[in-house]
């Protein structure tokens, strides 16, 4: 019995509310608060009549404190999702702070004007700090730990997919299958094809500057960084056959870091088609990724939202995404004394996701993590005093939901290791 605030209505929202209406008995009332509250009753008014859920739907923009602090003073939710934009992590952490609700998100935070003189001097001294210079990292919303302590609340950061289930089968092959783990390979494999010529699987802006970042991975406790996409590999996924796939920098590896400092090497990779490079590669030259604005007949024009009006909605992707994606993490180490290495991955079929909430794979994979790291939270299994990241908490509850809500694993012994 509980009542969540969800802010956001895009791609990944839409699954996890569709979800949690699928989770009635958790989920008693929800509260749809966006931008375009059209989109909130669009949402709503389909599902209403499929669900015993309670709907309602509010205008918010959640980067104005004291209205959304308001919203949740009046509507009295156990807990925030915020699967809005990572540029609004930061006020509605704030929001929750000042309205005592427990706060929970699917990825890190970062600034939207990478050119403000004050964030980049911050920037500068966090990237000779840390030793990579993605735009995105957990700093930011790491150093709210104590305010969320003080104030007896949880907030569960990153429980997407990757963020946010990489991170639960690293707590859950520590668990039950290793003594010590020595490494992590994150695989992130989209097999989808959409037909167009250029789209990005979800918001076209995050994506786009999370690909275009250097790249960077964690060897002996310390950070290397490579030039964007200059560490190539192939793997034969399951289900999905042989791709490319390049090393890209992404946030659990910054946590996993953290909280598992024995393992000596964490790899994030991503599989992209040539098509997709070449047309970035072209977008990047040309200046079309750029978040400063420029004056176009008299307007200022910010070029990266530009591009994001001219691309496809990753919400509309659904109905024409075709095949399959493979997310997991491979890990080596030791159990008992003898070398094991293993494999945990999750398949996730693009048309039979449209099928069930009208949303392709990557929006799904991003979605049912949402609603349950909600559930984990507002259901009091994990809820501790602080800021976490998935892998801070007893893995089991969740892996068992991911079977449970559409996401079901494998685990495969003696992989084919990436070298
Ligand atoms: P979309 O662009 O489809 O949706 C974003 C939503 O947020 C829109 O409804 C938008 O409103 C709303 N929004 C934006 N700004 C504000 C604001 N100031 N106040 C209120 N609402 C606002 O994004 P996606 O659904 O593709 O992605 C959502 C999140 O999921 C992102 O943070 C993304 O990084 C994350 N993600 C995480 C993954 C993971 O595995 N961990 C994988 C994929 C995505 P409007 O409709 O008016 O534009």
């Amino acid at each position: 019995m509980s009542r969540l605030l969800i802010i956001g209505c895009g791609g990944v929202a839409q699954v996890a509310i569709a979800k949690c209406c699928q989770n009635s008995d958790v989920f008693t009332e929800i509260c749809i608060a966006s931008r375009t509250k059209s989109k909130c009753d669009d949402v709503a008014n389909k599902l209403k009549d499929t669900t015993k859920t309670k709907i309602t739907t509010a205008q918010i923009d959640a980067e104005d404190v004291p209205a959304l602090t308001a919203l949740i003073k009046e509507y009295k939710p156990d807990a925030v999702l915020n699967v809005a934009l990572p540029y609004q992590d930061l006020t509605i952490m704030d929001a929750c702070l000042a309205a005592g609700v427990h706060y929970i998100d699917t990825a890190n935070y970062e600034p939207e004007d990478t050119d403000d003189p004050e964030w980049r001097k911050i920037y500068d001294k966090r990237c000779k700090e840390a030793g990579f210079s993605a735009y995105f990292d957990y700093s930011w919303q790491w150093a709210y730990q104590d305010k969320f302590k003080e104030a007896g609340l949880t907030a569960l950061l990153g429980t997407g997919f990757d963020p946010g289930v990489t991170s639960v089968f690293a707590a859950y092959a520590k668990k039950h299958y290793f003594d010590t783990i020595d490494t992590i390979d994150i695989l992130d494999c989209n097999g989808g094809d959409h037909g167009y010529a250029f789209a990005t699987n979800f918001n076209p802006e995050i994506n786009l500057r999370e690909v275009s970042a250097p790249g960077s991975y964690w060897e002996d406790g310390h950070w290397v960084e490579i030039p964007a996409m200059s560490i190539k590999r192939e793997y034969n996924f399951d289900q999905v056959g042989m791709k490319d796939m390049y090393l890209l920098h992404h946030e659990e590896i910054e946590a996993l870091a953290k909280n598992m400092p024995e393992v000596k090497r964490i790899r994030f990779f991503m599989t992209f088609g040539q098509s997709y490079l070449d047309h970035m590669r072209c977008l990047e030259d040309v200046g079309m990724l750029s978040t400063v604005p420029i004056k176009f007949q008299g307007q200022d024009i910010v070029p990266i939202q530009f591009l994001k009006a001219l691309l496809p909605d990753p919400a509309t992707l659904g109905p024409r995404t075709k095949g399959k994606t493979n997310i997991g993490c491979i890990f080596t180490g030791k159990k008992d004394g003898k070398e094991r290495k293993i494999y945990i991955y999750n398949v996730c079929d693009h048309e039979e996701c449209y099928k069930e909430v009208g949303s392709q794979a990557i929006s799904y994979t991003t979605g049912v993590p949402a609603m349950i790291g909600s559930m984990m939270v507002v259901s009091g299994l994990w809820k501790e005093p602080g800021v976490f990241t998935t892998d801070e908490f007893d893995p089991d509850p969740y892996m068992e939901a991911l079977n449970k809500w559409g996401l079901p694993w494998v685990v495969e012994e003696n992989p084919i290791l990436v070298d």
